[in-house]
């Protein structure tokens, strides 16, 4: 039986690749595997391609663990688990516990220093077991920067300026994205502040800007929120989150103008600047925004300048992705690309599934083409709204035919008794079958309450499946099993209508 290295499962946030017991020797003759990015899109296919008996070296510029553990997912679900802890203090008084620090006191309760101490401790510990795990697998890890010289070759410019070179037979290219700025709005680092410049911060913002309402800005605007910050989020669409379930999408915004944050509709950033204090935000329409710090989430770019893709004639989109198949071939023959630099999806899983898929075809495994309508997503604001599956746009935009309903949380037992009232399960099926096709869960810790549907859509049970299904008196996701009874009504040979 294979003892699960402590490492992995922490660490990675999609690691499913078994440790090699007892680490094979590389064979010389075996296929050699160039890694170019450190992040879990590079880091889990280079653990499959050794267990698939490769040579694996992985170049990284930055630290092992990518973006994801060093600036993005990590850091921010930790700090997100801080602003937590005021979130269910909260219900304090109503169950009966003295000691909710009111709002506009809780800045003097947060040690942003110690938070973000935390953070980073936390952020950089895993890099460093994952470049121990990595290493223990027989992984060759090389620092430096990483381009292609042709199709079959990537040159390493290391910090001194040095440069080597490594002959591959397969080249996978995770490299990741970063922040997107907008020249009007040249970060410091100081007061006008990307994603990966919060964590440096020694004190919360008085007064937060966050421009962007997509899911980054939604979740620091947020926890920031919950900490005592006072946040403005404006947002250049009619509502936050836009491209997420609008049902979910209305209640996250009704509960975040409910806390006192201003979110501010329909508004576009021209431009921010720094004044005596603070910074003043102007927008499109002229209007002046003020306040201690912003933080501009407005998406990111990927990193794929200065790689010598086009020269090696790796086909990029309009917007500088790499182009990929289902099976994460680029348009060059022994050259994968995986995650964020390919713009399928920003998940992490993603980019991890993506990366196995490349090197499971590289080396001759079975492939399971990636299935986008099967992926599970997190935005990790309070409530939590997890979906899996097709969403109610796309079921409209494709003309499928769908039944659906909704069941609001405060109706559950569970929830009563934990003072929960935001949030709900929605579930569609198809009319006739009852599979199930989707779902959206809007809860505290929705993201542990959708694997139940995640495993319906995956396998296609239907609502009769999951009805039938026992769940545990009183929870929360009883309220999934209520809403395939519902839907047992609606469709099928029991189909009312
Ligand atoms: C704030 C924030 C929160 C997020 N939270 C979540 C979440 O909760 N769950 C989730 O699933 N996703 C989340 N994401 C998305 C997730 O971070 C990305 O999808 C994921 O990091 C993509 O992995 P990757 O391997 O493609 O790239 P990355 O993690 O960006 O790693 C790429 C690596 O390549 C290296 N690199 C780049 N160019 C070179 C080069 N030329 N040579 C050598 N090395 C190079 C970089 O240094 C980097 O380490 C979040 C994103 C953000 C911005």
């Amino acid at each position: 039986m294979n003892t699960p290295s402590p490492d992995t499962s922490p660490d990675s946030p999609a690691s499913t690749v078994a440790p090699t017991p007892g680490v094979p020797e590389s064979d010389p003759r075996a296929p050699h595997v160039v890694v170019v990015g450190g992040g879990p899109g590079g880091y889990e296919a280079a653990l499959v391609a050794r267990r698939l008996g490769a040579r694996v070296t992985v170049v990284e510029r930055q630290g092992l663990g990518g973006a994801a553990v060093l600036t993005d997912v990590v850091p921010s679900k930790t700090l997100i688990a801080t602003a937590e802890w005021f979130t269910t203090a909260e219900q304090g008084p109503e169950l009966g516990v003295r000691g909710d620090a009111p709002a506009g006191e809780r800045r003097d309760l947060v040690d942003l220093k110690a938070v973000n101490a935390r953070v980073l401790a936390l952020a950089d510990a895993q890099s460093r077991d994952i470049h121990a795990r990595l290493e223990r697998e027989g992984v060759a890890v090389v620092a430096g920067t990483g381009r292609l010289d042709g199709p079959s070759r990537v040159l390493v410019e290391d910090a001194s300026g040095a440069t080597t070179s490594l002959d591959a037979d397969t080249v996978l290219l995770a490299v990741g994205a970063t922040p997107r700025t907008l020249p009007t709005a040249v970060p410091d680092g100081e007061r006008i502040l990307t994603w990966t410049q919060l964590y440096r911060l020694t004190e919360l913002p008085e007064r937060l800007i966050v421009v962007g309402s997509g899911v980054t800005g939604a979740e620091f605007a947020g926890a920031y929120q919950a900490l005592g910050s006072q946040v403005v989020l404006v947002s250049s669409r009619d509502r936050v989150l836009p491209g997420e379930d609008m049902d979910a999408a209305e209640l996250l915004e009704g509960v975040f103008r409910s806390r006192g944050m201003t979110v501010m509709s329909r508004s576009r950033a021209a431009s921010a600047e720094r004044t005596a204090d603070g910074v003043a935000v102007t927008l499109s329409d002229g209007r002046v925004v003020e306040g201690s710090h912003v933080l501009i989430a407005v998406g990111a770019v990927p990193s794929t300048t200065g790689l010598g893709l086009e020269e090696a004639g790796v086909r990029l989109s309009a917007s500088g992705h790499v182009e990929v198949d289902r099976v994460s071939r680029t348009s060059v023959p022994g050259v994968y690309a995986a995650g964020d630099c390919t713009g399928v999806l920003p998940l992490a899983s993603v980019a991890a599934t993506q990366g196995r898929t490349a090197m499971a075809h590289a080396l001759g495994d079975a492939v399971a083409p990636l299935k986008l309508g099967r992926v599970a997503a997190n935005i990790f604001t309070a409530p939590e709204i997890a979906t899996v599956g097709l969403s109610e746009a796309k079921l409209r935009e494709r003309g499928y035919r769908y039944v659906t309903t909704t069941l609001p949380l405060a109706r559950n037992p569970r929830a009563k008794m934990l003072s929960m009232r935001d949030g709900f399960v929605k579930l569609f099926a198809h009319p006739d079958a009852g599979v199930v096709l989707g779902g959206v869960v809007v809860a505290p810790r929705a993201s542990e309450l959708i694997f139940p549907i995640t495993l319906a859509v995956a396998h296609r049970l239907t609502v009769d499946d999951v009805a039938d299904s026992f769940t545990v008196y009183p929870s929360l996701s009883g309220s999934i099993a209520e809403a395939a009874r519902v839907l047992h009504g609606q469709s099928g040979p029991n189909a009312t209508d």
